[in-house]
């Protein structure tokens, strides 16, 4: 399993960086997590990663804040979106569990969604902000088997000596402990441009 990160507010030499997240899920289907917010910059590192919109299986909304989903409309995907139900936008609404082979949705709290990829026995997080809560969100996927990772926002997440149980964290845009989360010997710093392979 290959991520891409498409969009954070950081970004590597020859990408663009802005306000917002998204990244790019490569393995059995190659799903898009969040759009960002400018279509201009989330085409742009898309094109740089050798994204296309024929390359993109289905796409997954985390929740509907314009940081998110703000790229998804000028996007204009054809195929499927998965949206947390209480969401405005168009798409399937998801419940909690797994809505393609590998990929699990925790379910909707407060307003957002985390996904969940299992690759093998291994468990990898996928967060937008966080505004569920990163604890709910551990404590969910630990249902399904043993969490190995996790990538995108952790919001105000403070019982950060926790990640330090997973082999790789890579705490994204919206993580107010990020500098505190980067020096962990597991920690990935995040940037547009970058690809961890899993
Ligand atoms: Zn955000
Ligand atoms: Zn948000």
């Amino acid at each position: 399993m290959k991520v891409k990160i498409v969009y954070d507010n950081k970004a590597l030499p020859g990408f663009k960086s802005a306000w917002g997240f998204s990244c790019f899920i490569e393995h059995n289907i190659n799903l898009l997590f969040d759009t960002g917010w400018r279509y201009s910059i989330l085409k742009y590192n898309m094109e740089k990663l050798g994204i296309s919109l024929d390359n993109i299986d289905a796409i997954f909304i985390s929740h509907s804040h314009w940081d998110h989903a703000g790229g998804l409309k000028k996007l204009g995907f054809k195929g499927k979106i998965y949206v947390p139900p209480s969401s405005n936008l168009k798409g399937i609404k998801v419940e909690k569990g797994e809505f393609l082979p590998n990929f699990i949705s925790t379910g909707e709290i407060n307003g957002e969604q985390s996904l969940i990829v299992r690759n093998g026995d291994k468990l990898v997080i996928f967060t937008g902000c966080s505004h569920n809560g990163l604890k709910n969100v551990i404590r969910i996927a630990e249902e399904y088997g043993e969490i190995y990772g996790i990538i995108g926002g952790f919001h105000d997440f403070k019982e950060i000596d926790l990640l330090k149980n997973y082999k790789l964290v890579m705490p994204c845009h919206c993580t107010k402990l990020k500098k505190q989360i980067e020096s962990f010997p597991n920690a990935i710093e995040c940037m547009a441009g970058k690809i961890v392979e899993i």
